[in-house]
């Protein structure tokens, strides 16, 4: 279907078709606005948003109180970098420390670039105490962990990595594999990153007891454990972090993605033993933890314990995995669900369909993403309606239904 031609008029898919690099392989349509978790593209179309931007957008689109409190901090004050302190940004920091049990907080743009910190910092904490050989860092395959160099090191899925050589420093395991982590430990491993459930992976959990497993094979070698909670953290499992779960607690903490509700911000977060490990001009970014984007995660924050958004995504997505478990029973073109909270994921029985299906699903008004090449993956807003939700699950049996 050309869409380009029938509903692009003033010639905007044209000018993208032209002139953004062809890195993703975007639909012919242009999307306008949200409310909710409802979205519009430019002809008018109506989509349920089962994806968020990524798992990005917790507060759905246009919340009224993020909105308010960007637009007052616009007039005030957007950026001015990290030469000086600004209070919604000491503000943050305080929050988040008391959300996560962490005590210094970093701030940057991106989960990648969380990623990159936590790393630096892991490596360069041995190195200033004279363990210079204690420089491997250890993730596990199918890992996701961004798309930097480093962090594309760490990234365990051959796809991501193909033709971005040489990268290096990191030894990858089994997920879940604890006995083949401890083969793997020496002293020349300064941390272990890992990820509570697998994302972009294909919304894949950890193994019950695998994080406390690796808390404890850290503890034993003397090495940082390093949580990339930037999918799995800001409530959406239904516990505000994924290692809560298991009352885990990591020695660096990376958050990102649903922290603004869409503005671009990251944080690394420490224990007080890190804090020297990154000394003044070790480490930086120039618009990392500007008063805007920091006033946009304070928002996220103040809105989702104001709204109980924690306990909603637990309670919704104990719903969502029965209608989902439903779904499995029902269509042959899916063969599992899997996830927790409002990250879940089912997995398609023929992979290739994958694609196929997610197309069908969008043209019937359905959003959502396909992850890891495996599960079309589910993640809301956590403020998703009760009606938006259920809107979703019907469309997603209807088109279902169509592939069986
Ligand atoms: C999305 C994601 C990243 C990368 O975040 P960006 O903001 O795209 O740089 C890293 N780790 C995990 C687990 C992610 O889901």
């Amino acid at each position: 279907m050309s869409n380009c031609e029938n509903n692009d008029e003033p010639g905007h898919i044209a000018l993208a078709h032209k002139h953004l690099y062809p890195n993703y392989a975007q639909p012919d349509l242009m999307m306008d606005r949200g409310k909710g978790s409802i979205l519009w593209d430019e002809s008018g179309r109506r989509y349920v948003d089962f994806f968020a931007g990524i798992a990005v957008s917790a507060l759905g689109h246009g919340h009224p109180a993020l909105v308010q409190a960007l637009s007052e901090q616009a007039q005030k004050l957007i950026h001015l970098s990290n030469y000086f302190y600004t209070t919604p940004n000491a503000q943050l920091a305080a929050k988040l420390c008391s959300l996560t049990n962490m005590d210094r907080a970093f701030f940057c743009n991106s989960g990648t670039e969380a990623n990159e910190a936590s790393l630096k910092l892991t490596r360069r904490h041995f190195y200033d105490r004279g363990e210079k050989s204690r420089e491997v860092i250890l993730a596990f395959d199918n890992s996701f962990h961004g798309r930097t160099m480093g962090a594309l090191a760490a990234t365990g899925q051959p796809t991501y990595r193909e033709g971005f050589g040489p990268i290096g420093g990191v030894v990858h395991a089994p997920y879940g594999d604890l006995e083949k982590v401890a083969q793997l430990m020496s002293d020349k491993v300064a941390g272990i990153i890992v990820e509570p459930i697998q994302g972009e992976g294909g919304v894949l959990p950890a193994p019950s007891g695998f994080l406390k497993g690796l808390r404890k094979i850290c503890d034993d070698s003397g090495s940082l454990l390093m949580l990339d909670e930037i999918q799995t953290g800001i409530g959406r499992t239904g516990k505000f972090l994924g290692c809560d779960h298991e009352n885990v607690r990591p020695d660096v903490l990376s958050l990102a993605k649903a922290l603004g509700g869409g503005i671009p911000i990251g944080a690394m977060l420490c224990t007080e033993a890190l804090s020297g490990s990154l000394p003044p001009g070790s480490h930086g970014c120039t618009y990392g933890g500007n008063p805007f984007a920091s006033t946009a995660a304070l928002t996220v924050l103040d809105v989702i314990q104001k709204e109980g958004l924690v306990e909603r995504a637990a309670t919704l997505g104990l719903r969502l995995e029965k209608e989902l478990d439903k779904l499995v029973t029902q269509h042959a073109c899916v063969n599992e669900r899997r996830g927790q909270g409002l990250l879940q994921g089912l997995v398609v029985a023929k992979a290739k369909e994958g694609p196929a299906i997610l197309l069908a699903l969008r043209e019937a008004g359905l959003l959502l993403t396909f992850a890891g090449g495996v599960s079309l993956r589910i993640t809301p807003p956590l403020n998703i309606t009760d009606a938006e939700l259920d809107e979703g699950l019907a469309l997603l049996d209807l088109v279902l239904g169509k592939f069986s």
